[in-house]
């Protein structure tokens, strides 16, 4: 059976995932008409669509046949509350997500830990000498142990510092002490000397590193968030920032992306930002997994990686 495959991401991307999603439909052994938009076919034609919210599908009711919608992104908080998708969703996993993730927390990290900031500004007559702890004295907390967290988490207690890690479920992981629940949360946050969020957003973990949860922290804390923007209360992340109580933030997502001229964030000396681009999806990673969960929709096989749409990821 002919799998009909509608790639709903941006146009200008599609001259890049095309020759590799028929790549790997051809090595998978998958019979599939890619079509690189919707104007290219039928509505009803389409067995799955390949989402993207920068992309042109806004509205899901044409596609009569639709079986599922595969998500080419990891975070769906743009998708999940569509009443309009009746069908599967599922989000982007793929081992390019992860290691990606995995290297810009580490690299983050690693650069607010060695103070790599403070090499560079050495001028001419400058002889700074910074000894940072080592990392098995620093305690890393990384809010979110999914794909991403758990990667980077794991990621980080390699390179020896104390990692925390705190989700929704309880959970064991080699290395990383593991809490859940509110308690878990007061716990985790007390002793994130360096606090990493890679929490989805959703209606639970919005504003969730409030004035509240930031005064947890230890007096000169750091943050980096590669998870969502929202999941920060910016005017509380501004006012800890400006009282020192947290030292620097490292910042890759923001509520308004490209994040606004003159927004205060930009420019600031206290924050690092970097244009949410922690972990992109890699059409070479990428392709070959949605191609796998194409065959398990033609064989009628539980698709991987579905979102819970009531909780939101
Ligand atoms: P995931 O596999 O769904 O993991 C989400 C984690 O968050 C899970 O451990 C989950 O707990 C936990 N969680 C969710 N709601 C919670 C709550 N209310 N309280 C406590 N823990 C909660 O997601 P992922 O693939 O790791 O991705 C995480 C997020 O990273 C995405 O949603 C997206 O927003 C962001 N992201 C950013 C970039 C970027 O470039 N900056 C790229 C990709 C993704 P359980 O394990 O108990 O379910």
């Amino acid at each position: 059976m002919t799998m009909t495959i509608l790639f709903g991401g941006p146009e200008e991307e599609r001259a890049a995932w095309a020759p590799l999603l028929t790549q790997a439909a051809g090595e998978a052994g998958l019979a599939m008409r890619l079509v690189l938009s919707p104007e290219e076919a039928a509505p009803e034609a389409v067995d799955a669509i390949l989402y993207s919210p920068e992309g042109p599908v806004k509205d899901f009711a044409p596609y009569t046949r639709l079986k599922a919608v595969l998500s080419m992104w990891a975070g769906v908080e743009k998708i999940a509350p569509d009443a309009g998708i009746t069908v599967p969703l599922t989000r982007m996993v793929d081992d390019g997500l992860a290691l990606g993730m995995r290297d810009w927390v580490i690299a983050h990290v690693m650069a607010r830990h060695m103070r790599i900031d403070l090499a560079r500004a050495t001028g001419d007559d400058d002889w700074p000498k910074h000894v940072p702890p080592l990392a098995r004295d620093r305690r890393v907390t990384v809010l979110g142990l999914g794909e991403l967290g758990a990667t980077a988490a794991q990621g980080l207690a390699g390179l020896g510092f104390p990692v925390t890690g705190w989700s929704r479920r309880a959970k064991d992981i080699a290395g990383v002490d593991c809490l859940s629940g509110p308690e878990g949360l007061r716990d985790a946050l007390s002793r994130a000397d360096f606090l990493v969020a890679l929490l989805p957003l959703t209606a639970a973990t919005e504003n969730l590193l409030d004035a509240d949860a930031l005064a947890l922290l230890p007096r000169g804390a750091e943050l980096f968030n590669p998870g969502r923007g929202a999941l920060i209360d910016d005017d509380a992340l501004l006012a800890a920032l400006a009282d020192g109580h947290v030292a620097h933030a490292t910042l890759d997502v923001f509520r308004t992306e490209p994040l606004p001229r003159g927004h205060p964030y930009r420019g600031h000396r206290r924050v690092t930002v970097t244009p949410h681009v922690a972990a992109a999806t890699r059409p070479e990673t990428a392709a070959p997994a949605l191609v796998q969960q194409m065959i398990r929709l033609r064989d009628g096989a539980a698709l991987r990686h579905v979102v819970d749409r009531a909780a939101g990821y």
